[in-house]
């Protein structure tokens, strides 16, 4: 338990083609170390499709763990483990923040970071509600949330695994900006590699008596839920993973009162980099609405399950699912955002650019970054229906129509997937899906209800063949992991090349 602190104070989708507008958006503060700058984004480079026929089928838009022209996994290769301190800042040059709060606070403003979590917040916007809110008995509290509940996203575990340093300095930066004198770093339990990076980079912090935070390791509960940020204030008030609707934001009170900023590990990770390199170097990836590279974990049918690609300069779906995914056409159908996220249309998804304000405008949302192809001949309906089911039992037992209306839409859906429904059931789930939305003190239920609605949509033709004749005649296949069920337990993954849909 984090004590008070202790110093002075489903509708249609279309998708709509995007992509940045140009870099150097906002003013740009002074650069704020030696250091050398990643490899800067090719996106002055010409347009993307000239960059793959250069470079075949890795694009230097697109970088993994080790790849010298990413920014956030630029250092060393997977199999070295850590970057330590010095390696750390041999290859960044040490954090230098400027002399006053004010000053940080309109660099961070400046550098733009919108969170990478899922909320899509502003994160210099919680900085300044937590530094306004602080007061000689609120001092405020910095978050690191790194509880990853999404089962197969990977992204904020290997930021802190690999990277320890930059998520740290990233926690410091905001520590600073708040006026926070400690931080919480709230990892998913069970993640010992995690766990054992960051108390050797913590060490080795302390070692050199470097100047910043206090810094607690507290273990997130294995809970999907576990992550929302008013589920992470119960968790540190000892009270376990219940999220609430909260009249007042965390970052004005959170933890026993305190301001406290939650902020997503990969958020952190750019806030160190932006604040380093400045909001033009930043603004060279991503998109004026979200400056930055972008984190994507891909699952499902994919070459390599859990395979974390960095979005450095402007990027497709297609060519991310190219590039790395094992595909080259086309899948039928993509589930992306999370296990709360949305089935989407594969050639719909195929042309769009990795672009979380696009998304968001085409009535979806990037969340946790996961991308997720339905490998071919997989039952979708299956799918859904094992994913439904899970997420019925991670509601955290508060609200009526969350506690009995998950199970029960978990049975409807299991009943089509099973060949068990006809037209008078599937309209019941429909319906009982839409009533879900809005049902709960926080968005789980309507999670579940955008899983469902855009599978019935998607993979309207499978529902039809299961109503019609029983099954559409796919089978289980692909990673989309649950805790507890021994890996994807779904049979198959998707090692080798896709040629797009088959079902
Ligand atoms: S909606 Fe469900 S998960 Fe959310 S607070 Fe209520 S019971 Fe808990």
């Amino acid at each position: 338990m984090i004590g008070p602190g202790h110093g002075d104070g489903a509708p249609a989708l279309r998708l709509v083609p995007g992509g940045r507008s140009g870099p150097g958006e906002g003013t740009s503060p002074q650069r704020l170390c030696s250091g050398s700058r990643p490899e800067p984004s090719t996106s002055s480079a010409g347009p993307v499709s000239t960059q793959l026929a250069l470079a075949g089928t890795r694009s230097p838009s697109l970088a993994t763990l080790g790849a010298p022209w990413g920014r956030l996994l630029a250092g060393p290769a997977p199999h070295h483990g850590a970057e330590d301190l010095q390696a750390h800042e041999q290859r960044l040059g040490p954090m230098r923040l400027p002399a006053s709060r004010d000053e940080l606070m309109e660099v961070v403003a400046a550098v733009g970071v919108v969170g990478r979590g899922g909320g899509e917040f502003p994160l210099s916007s919680k900085l300044r509600t937590a530094a306004a809110a602080a007061g000689v008995a609120a001092v405020p509290l910095v978050v690191v949330n790194g509880s990853e509940g999404e089962p197969a996203s990977r992204k904020d575990r290997t930021l802190l695994e690999h990277r320890p340093h930059l998520v740290l300095d990233g926690a410091e930066v905001a520590a600073a900006a708040a006026g926070a004198p400690d931080v919480v770093v709230y990892v998913h339990a069970g993640r010992p590699a995690v766990v054992t990076a960051l108390r050797r980079a913590l060490d080795e912090r302390a070692a050199i008596r470097r100047p910043g935070p206090q810094v607690q390791l507290v273990e997130a509960p294995d809970r999907y839920v576990a992550g929302e940020s008013s589920a992470v204030v119960a968790v540190l008030e000892g009270r376990g993973p219940l999220p609430s609707r909260r009249q007042v934001p965390v970052a004005a009170a959170g933890v026993g009162g305190r301001p406290t900023v939650v902020s997503n590990v990969e958020s952190l990770a750019h806030l160190a980099l932006a604040v380093r390199f400045g909001a033009d170097w930043f603004a060279e990836a991503g998109t004026a609405g979200a400056p930055g590279s972008t984190l994507l974990t891909l699952a499902g049918g994919v070459a390599v399950p859990g395979l974390v690609v960095e979005v450095v300069g402007r990027a497709t779906f297609g060519e991310v699912l190219d590039g790395h995914g094992g595909w080259d056409r086309p899948p039928s159908a993509v589930l992306v955002g999370g296990y709360e996220g949305r089935w989407v249309d594969g050639a719909a998804l195929w042309p769009a650019p990795v672009d979380r304000p696009a998304l968001r405008a085409a009535g979806m949302a990037l969340g946790c970054g996961l991308v997720a192809p339905l490998p071919p001949g997989t039952c979708g309906l299956a799918v859904t229906a094992r994913l439904v089911r899970y997420l019925a039992g991670e509601s955290a037992g508060q609200c009526g129509p969350c506690v009995y209306g998950l199970p029960a839409l978990a049975d409807a859906f299991g009943a089509v997937a099973a060949g068990r429904a006809g037209r008078g059931e599937l309209r019941r789930l429909a319906r009982a899906a839409v009533s879900a939305r809005g049902s709960g003190d926080c968005g789980h239920p309507d999670g579940v209800a955008d899983l469902i609605e855009t599978a019935l949509h998607v993979l309207a033709d499978d529902v039809h063949a299961h109503i019609r004749r029983g099954t559409c005649g796919g089978r289980s296949g692909g990673w989309f992991p649950i805790p507890g069920d021994g890996g994807s337990g779904a049979g198959g993954g998707g090692a080798g090349r896709h040629g797009g849909s088959s079902r």
